[in-house]
């Protein structure tokens, strides 16, 4: 490499480490506001983290970025694909290209107003309040709208929004596939329903706080998520967070009388926590120093959650733990009888507590409200009634009020709509894509599980998909290490032998 060229991509590195701490601190800054902040602190806080983000906007975007960029063009050419710095100079100048079409005042505004928007929806949702956040709702909506009119030339409206979120994605990809999941789903859920129901009252008893939390960090201790260089807070609404490699979050919330809840928060925070503590510690401070996709993402925290955590042999080895901390609720029921109460199917109205069968059904429901707002198709004033309406019509449930229906997740309340829900369908069935492939890579993996082991999932994990951080899009990530492209069949086939075999289903159901 020439001296120029070093000096340029050092120059580079230093100006996108500066963003890097910028968006860190405004990272910080939201963690804080969800954790320990006091309630009164939230409008300073908007305040706050509407500067930060427009510092690091106008700091992305400086014109200094665009120049260094288009000098070290030559050099990328001379590089392999997969080399470290052809992967930072292309992801670099793609989030560039994003970031110049949005006026640092339009970024700043809307950080402003989202923060001040889930300040708002986090009094409204306990109070069933539709209404008080309607007018906020309202304004979220034609920023979003703004925002893909940055993006001209987009077939669909939340084209731009997705592809931020899933780089890639669109809603004429994502549309067919989700219906394609929906009709394999529909009879699934019909033939679970028409078998006797699993027993879950086991769950529903009293647990201590205290009790669940030890638990849940002695499993997420073993999967490999290092105390030293994270630490898990309560919170309304879990998250992961990372502020550097060395320092990646992940909240909880426990509920004592629901024993699943925060248990199963703390698997799927520990999968996202997992993946940012694998990358390459060489990207620190880069644009390569994040998960590569919302997609990837989930499917990271689904498998720890779900194909790990939800599995038999994994409460062959941690049931007698849990026993002994709760000896009173447990003692008495078998590991069986948990094991199928922790995988019961039931329609339900809260898409974060939802079965595995039946989630998808909840994400599919909110992109296609999305997609609606977005095309202008459905008002705000109308979203509470659509909600309910869809509910009926694709899990037979009408929530009692709002609280559990339009008002139950954050996203919308605490970023843009559109973007903000098809990666939880796509992380998981990447998440069986990625689960089959390690299993025929490594067929010795569940019964590591059932003893407590983790390395060499966990291993085949981070050398396949998290030292790489952004250096591969979610399909190039999926063709390199599954061989193939998305695909439904290894989720479907997964769901069906698991929840055939827990609801004793009929072999021969779904083959033509
Ligand atoms: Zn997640």
């Amino acid at each position: 490499m020439e001296n120029s060229t070093q000096r340029q991509l050092a120059e580079l590195k230093a100006h996108l480490r500066e963003v890097d701490d910028l968006r860190s601190v405004g990272s910080l800054l939201a963690w804080d506001q969800a954790t320990y902040m006091p309630e009164a602190g939230a409008a300073a806080r908007a305040r706050q983290i509407a500067t930060v983000e427009a510092l690091a906007h106008e700091k992305a975007t400086a014109a200094t970025v665009g120049h260094l960029l288009d000098a070290l063009q030559p050099y990328a050419e001379t590089l392999p694909y997969d080399h470290d710095d052809a992967a930072l100079l292309r992801v670099a100048r793609r989030n560039y290209e994003r970031a110049t079409r949005v006026p640092t005042s339009f970024a700043a505004e809307v950080a402003g107003h989202v923060t001040e928007s889930f300040s708002v929806w986090a009094e409204a949702r306990p109070a069933n309040d539709f209404a008080r956040v309607r007018p906020y709702l309202e304004k979220t909506l034609e920023f979003s709208r703004r925002y893909a009119d940055f993006f001209p030339g987009y077939q669909h409206i939340a084209d731009p929004l997705i592809d931020s979120a899933d780089f890639g994605m669109s809603a004429a990809t994502i549309g067919p596939l989700f219906e394609e999941l929906r009709q394999a789903l529909t009879p699934l859920v019909k033939a679970i329903g028409e078998r006797p129901q699993v027993d879950d009252s086991c769950l529903h008893q009293h647990f201590p706080a205290a009790g669940q939390r030890a638990f849940g960090e002695a499993v997420i201790r073993d999967y490999g998520y290092d105390f030293r260089r994270g630490r898990q807070d309560t919170t309304h609404h879990p998250f992961m967070t990372k502020f550097a490699s060395g320092d990646v979050r992940i909240t909880t919330r426990f509920d004592e009388s629901d024993l699943g809840g925060g248990l199963f928060s703390t698997l799927h925070e520990a999968g996202h926590a997992l993946y940012e503590l694998g990358i390459d510690p060489a990207f620190e401070g880069t644009p390569l120093n994040e998960g590569t996709s919302a997609g990837v993402h989930e499917s990271q925290s689904r498998l720890w959650e779900n194909q790990v955590g939800r599995s038999a042999t994994f409460w062959q080895r941690y049931y007698g733990d849990l026993q002994r901390i709760f000896p009173e609720q447990l003692g008495g029921v078998s590991v069986e009888q948990f094991y199928a109460a922790v995988n019961r199917v039931e329609p339900s109205l809260i898409r974060t507590e939802a079965d595995e069968v039946t989630y998808n059904l909840h994400v599919i429901i909110r992109f296609g409200l999305e997609l609606d707002l977005l095309e202008g198709k459905l008002a705000i004033a109308d979203l509470p009634e659509a909600w309910h309406a869809r509910y009926v019509e694709s899990l037979g449930l009408r929530a009692p009020d709002d609280r559990d229906g339009v008002l139950q997740d954050v996203h919308w309340y605490g970023g843009l709509i559109g973007g903000a829900f098809q990666g939880y369908t796509l992380g998981n069935i990447m998440a069986a894509q990625f689960y089959a492939t390690a299993l025929a890579a490594h067929p010795e993996i569940p019964a590591e599980i059932g003893q407590g082991r983790f390395a060499t999932l966990h291993g085949w994990l981070r050398t396949n998909i998290y030292q790489h951080g952004s250096k591969f899009t979610a399909s190039e990530l999926l063709e390199r290490v599954t061989g193939g492209p998305l695909t439904l069949a290894p989720y479907l086939h997964y769901l069906n032998t698991k929840y055939g075999a827990l609801y004793g289903l009929r072999e021969e159901r779904g083959r033509p």
